[in-house]
């Protein structure tokens, strides 16, 4: 099977990981630090916290800008769960912005003419969960200013698009977002096995969740309610969790940062073989906003059914029959059944369901080879006929 997307192991990541299991420390060591470091310049960040998963950071984000009870948390349809769940987590209440039919990303108009409705109705969003899908930015610039007029927050959902940049600019650089969150799971432009980070320029946020990263304790006398008692001495100040990321994932994560531009170069020349090799099958191919250089986490084509005899489900059947590990990202969250019982409809979001009813993730990912991409094309020539 050629999946959909898989990570690469080096001998330079083994032995990095492995030098930490020689080490004094496996846990909340040196390591954490020097990731969190080398990530926030890369991406031109103030502050960067790295805890155990994506999930976590978007968790932590969210409670960072005080997400709670009776708020409203938007986001995109076409996501993975964990961008909408955050605001669940927080007891906020989640809602989402229909898709841009041309970048599948969470769509401007829809997201001005949701916003205008929502003011008239006294329900507008504490938080905006923007999505970089495939690791194409959204359009931050257009969000970013409707957020100073409707006074929203921002956190750029960037688990696709370590790497990619806006505006000649790196995703993560938080210029138009108060945080913005990576994924290093394995299927991920890079990977710590699980592991994510979350990146801002405001120095209150960044010290907000590295206190809730780890239970919300502290050992800053600065911050407790009285004189320590002691060199023992720490108090919780806010209710908090395990998030944290191992030293273990952390020596990972900076051994492959080192191949993070060689990874995203590779991925854009296997898009560009996939675009010539798939411009006369009956497929829709990604399109690239001209303001974004995308990660290409995902490639991501929809089927022009109208021009094939087959349906959706065959031919991704037929491709899983030929080997070929495709996949589909995503199943539009409010069709999920926790979502449905929350009382969202079926015909909610038109443009998302549509999409669904077309798109296949065809495998990406930089050890790829020619001959694999080329079986892929052939595959689907087949399963298109
Ligand atoms: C993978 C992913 C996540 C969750 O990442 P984890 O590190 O597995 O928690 C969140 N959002 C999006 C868009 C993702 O693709």
């Amino acid at each position: 099977m050629i999946p959909y997307g898989r990570q690469e192991i080096t001998q330079d990541d083994i032995d990095s990981v492995i030098a930490v299991l020689k080490s004094d420390f496996i846990t909340q060591g040196p390591c954490v630090p020097r990731f969190e470091t080398a990530l926030a310049e890369y991406c031109h960040a103030q502050h960067a916290v790295a805890v155990n998963s994506a999930t976590s950071a978007l968790h932590l984000a969210c409670r960072a800008l005080g997400l709670g009870d009776g708020d409203w948390l938007w986001t995109t349809p076409i996501t993975f769960v964990a961008s909408a769940n955050c605001g669940l987590y927080c007891g906020a209440r989640v809602d989402f912005v229909d898709i841009d039919p041309a970048t599948y990303n969470l769509s401007i108009e829809a997201l001005e003419q949701k916003l205008e409705k929502a003011e008239k109705d006294g329900i507008l969003p504490k938080i905006l969960v923007a999505v970089h899908l495939c690791g194409q930015s959204c359009e931050m610039q257009k969000i970013y200013a409707l957020s100073l007029h409707y006074k929203f927050h921002i956190i750029e959902d960037a688990s696709h698009a370590v790497g990619g940049r806006y505006h000649g600019e790196p995703i993560g650089n938080c210029r138009y977002s108060d945080i913005t969150v990576f994924s290093f799971h394995p299927v991920k432009i890079i990977t710590t096995a699980e592991g994510g980070m979350a990146l801002t320029n405001q120095s209150d946020l960044a010290a907000k969740m590295e206190l809730l990263r780890s239970h919300g304790i502290t050992r800053d006398p600065s911050l407790m309610t009285h004189e320590t008692d002691g060199p023992w001495y720490y108090q919780q100040i806010e209710l908090g969790y395990n998030y944290r990321m191992t030293e273990l994932q952390a020596a990972l994560g900076l051994s492959q940062l080192d191949r993070l531009d060689e990874y995203v170069a590779r991925r854009h020349q296997l898009a560009q073989r996939y675009e010539q090799l798939l411009s006369e099958l009956p497929v829709v191919l990604p399109w690239q906003h001209p303001d974004s250089y995308s990660g290409l986490h995902l490639y991501i084509i929809r089927l022009q059914l109208d021009k094939i005899t087959a349906t959706h489900r065959e031919v991704f059947e037929s491709l899983r029959n030929q080997n070929i590990g495709v996949n589909l990202h995503y199943i539009p969250i409010h069709t999920q059944p926790y979502y449905q019982n929350m009382g969202f409809k079926i015909g909610g979001f038109p443009e998302a369901e549509h999409y669904y009813r077309e798109a296949i993730s065809l495998p990406m990912y930089p050890t790829m080879t020619e001959a694999q991409q080329d079986k892929v094309v052939s595959a689907l020539k087949k399963a298109t006929l």
